[in-house]
Parts: structure tokens; C-alpha cells; sequence
């Protein structure tokens, strides 16, 4: 078997350039869940891009690098890691921007419904959109928690994440989408916190619109931009609110009217910004081969080695069954800014979440059982 079909806890360690600990060495990277390291790979496409394309070749590289086509290879790229078929994925623009084009088309797909479902904890700029589009849409904006969402004959769409960015909590994607089919609703999931750390399954669990990040545990690097889903069956009707030239069938006809794309290319809005694609697309070399349910075993042991280091007492918010965990743990401490500061003085990089909580990332491909031991040894340390 070839070796990574099931690999350890940091198989591809060797394939990522690691933050500096302050002592010197690589730091315990446990930030992932906010921004992946740095694959090797994404460097050297940077550079190939930068001295064999752009200063090469100039304005001639979006034919002849194959520029323009980008953000549908790399979309089929990305859907191969969340389960989607290829021609539903598109690369772009940020996750608030995907978000924001993904909600309209969304609501736009039942019109005469009057609610937009929304997890009351999602995170803020799902929220802060979510109201935007509500007035913008008409739509009443109703919250909860996504599991106890009731979705009715009012509720056009229904908005959630796959795992929840404060508690590490995993939800039920296959239960929340068939409640919202059973009301006929539409679902859009937001799956920055599943792309990469975990198998995500969009065809088979007939998820219609999502959204991502490809900048945490995809690596795709500070800023890279984000993914949109659509599922093929709402392509034809498919109304998105941002027309931009890119989304257009003949963008290059210059023509007076917006004619959309076929398919998920009118979710195109404007130029890609072709270094930040082509980071993303040497991150993606990472996952080349790697089985996602494996790399979730993996994160999953993580996260059992640093639940297991922990001193009793310690409070953890993340529910400590693995299938409703995501791909971080999250604990609540009194300090959360002064601890996260004093951890990365020890070497150990993680980020803290007002008011009260210290995330630790487990991105399998380069953390090890030494390091997720090593976190939860500083912190005990810390707390005394
Ligand atoms: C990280 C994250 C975002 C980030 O959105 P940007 O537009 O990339 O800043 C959005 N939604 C969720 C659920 C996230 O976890």
C-alpha cells in the first residue's frame, strides 16, 4: 500500500516551511485552523508564477499559462475534497464574498418564501451577511442552534456551518439538509472549518449551495481565496447577484447585457488574482493521493493525545466524541490573550477567541503526537 493511504499524525511535515519558535526551531503549529503553514509547494508555485509566467510572458499568460481557466480547475480541485462532481466548483474572491453571492443566489431559488434559517453562533461574517441579505432580500432573518433548526413552508434558506469556529463542535450536515429538503428549503454550508482537516461528502448529501476557506486547513495561504459550490441540478436557474464581466458566457464579447456562464463559471465576478490561485494550487499538492478520511483518523488521534495530556479541570468546550468534533479543540480559560501570548513565547502557536477561549488546530499533515502532547504539557504548565 502506498504510504500515505493511511498516514501518521504529520506524514507530510516534510512537505511545509514551519513558523520559528522564539528559541529557535520550528514552532508546535497548532494555528491551522486559522492559517495553515506554509506548503513548500505553494512557495515554488509562487515563484514559478511570478519569474516563468508573469515576467516571462506578460499579458499572454492568461492563454498560454493557462490563467483564465484557473479558478474552474482549481474548483475542481477543491471539489474532489468535499465530494463534488467536477463542473459545480468555482475558486474566487473571499469566503464573505462567496458567502454573500451564495446566500442571494440561494433565496433567489424560492421566491415567495419569507425566512432565511441562520446558525445563531455562526461565525461573524456568515452573521453580519446573513442580516445584510435578509433586508436586501426581504427575507426575515431567524436563528438558532443549526441542530435545532425547524425549518418550514416559510424558510427559503437555510445557513450553516459544518463545524462551529468557536467550540470545535461538528454538525450534522445529512440531518440538517434533509429537515431543510423535507420543508423545501434550499441549504447553504459553510465548510471553513471542514475543507481539508475531514471527508466532506456535498453530492451524496445533496447539500445545494457552500461556501470555504482555502486558507486554513488547505494552506492555501494569508488572503487565498475562497471556494463556492453549487449543486449542478440549480445550474440552469442558477441567478447569482454578482455579475461581473468573468461570469459572463462570452466575457471577451464585450457585449451590452449580462448572459450568464453555463454552469458554476457565472459565479465568476472579476480578474483572479492569479498569485494567490497558484499558491493555492501548489498547497493542493498536499492532499495529491491523501485519503481525507484518513487524514480525519489522524486529526482525530491528535486531538485524543491532547485531550489525553490535559490536567483534569481543565474546561473543554469541544464535545469529546470524535464524530462531533471538527478539526480543532477549543478550551475555556480566564485569560485566553495573555495565555495564547504565553504559549507562543514557549513555542507553541494557537489563537485565542474573545471572550474566553484558546483554539488548538490539529491539521494531521503537519502536526505530530509530540507536538499536540507538547501543547497540552505548556498549557498545564501555564495554568500551574
Ligand atoms: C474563517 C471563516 C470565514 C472567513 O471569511 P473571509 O471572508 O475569508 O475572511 C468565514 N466563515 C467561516 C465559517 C469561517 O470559519
Amino acid at each position: 500500500m502506498p504510504s500515505n493511504s493511511s498516514p501518521e499524525p504529520g506524514f507530510a511535515r516534510d512537505a511545509f516551511v514551519l513558523p520559528r519558535a522564539p528559541g529557535g526551531g520550528d514552532a508546535v503549529y497548532l494555528a491551522g485552523n486559522s492559517l495553515g503553514a506554509q506548503p513548500r509547494a505553494a512557495r515554488r508555485a509562487v515563484l514559478v508564477a511570478v519569474d516563468d509566467q508573469w515576467g516571462a510572458v506578460g499579458v499572454a499568460g492568461w492563454e498560454e499559462c493557462g490563467w483564465w481557466a484557473t479558478p474552474q480547475r482549481l474548483g475542481d480541485r477543491v471539489g474532489a475534497l468535499v465530494g463534488a462532481a467536477p463542473g459545480q466548483v468555482v475558486v474566487g474572491d473571499s469566503t464573505s464574498v462567496q458567502l454573500f453571492g451564495a446566500l442571494i443566489a440561494a433565496a433567489r431559488l424560492r421566491p415567495g418564501r419569507s425566512v432565511l434559517l441562520s446558525d445563531a453562533g455562526h461565525f461573524p461574517t456568515d452573521r453580519y451577511l446573513a442580516s445584510s441579505v435578509a433586508r436586501l432580500t426581504g427575507l426575515t432573518l431567524a436563528t438558532g442552534t443549526p441542530d435545532a433548526l425547524a425549518p418550514d413552508g416559510d424558510t427559503a434558506v437555510v445557513a450553516v456551518p459544518a463545524v462551529d469556529f468557536r467550540t470545535g463542535e461538528r454538525w450534522d450536515l445529512a440531518a440538517i439538509t434533509a429537515r431543510a429538503h423535507t420543508a423545501g428549503a434550499v441549504v447553504v454550508a459553510d465548510l471553513s472549518h471542514a475543507v481539508g482537516a475531514m471527508p466532506v461528502a456535498l453530492d451524496d448529501l445533496v447539500i445545494d449551495l457552500a461556501v470555504g476557506c482555502t486558507y486554513k486547513y488547505l494552506n492555501g495561504g494569508p488572503g487565498a481565496p475562497a471556494f463556492a459550490y453549487v449543486a449542478a441540478r440549480h445550474h440552469d436557474v442558477l441567478d447569482p447577484p454578482l455579475t461581473g464581466w468573468t461570469g459572463h458566457a462570452d466575457p471577451f464579447g464585450m457585449t451590452e447585457d449580462w448572459t450568464p456562464a453555463p454552469g458554476v463559471g457565472r459565479l465568476r465576478v472579476g480578474t483572479p488574482p492569479m498569485l494567490s490561485m497558484l499558491a493555492l494550487d501548489g498547497a493542493l499538492d498536499v492532499f495529491a493521493g491523501v485519503d481525507l478520511a484518513a487524514v480525519r483518523a489522524a486529526s482525530l488521534a491528535l486531538g485524543d493525545a491532547f485531550l489525553a495530556a490535559l490536567p483534569e479541570g481543565v474546561e473543554v468546550v469541544t464535545p469529546r466524541e470524535p464524530a462531533r468534533r471538527g478539526g480543532h479543540v477549543a478550551v475555556r480559560v480566564s485569560d485566553a490573550e495573555g495565555l495564547r501570548a504565553a504559549l507562543a513565547h514557549r513555542g507553541v502557536v494557537v489563537d485565542a477567541r474573545p471572550p474566553d477561549l484558546l483554539r488548538f488546530g490539529f491539521a494531521a499533515p503537519y502536526v505530530t503526537l509530540d507536538d499536540a502532547r507538547t501543547a497540552a504539557r505548556e498549557l498545564a504548565a501555564l495554568l500551574g
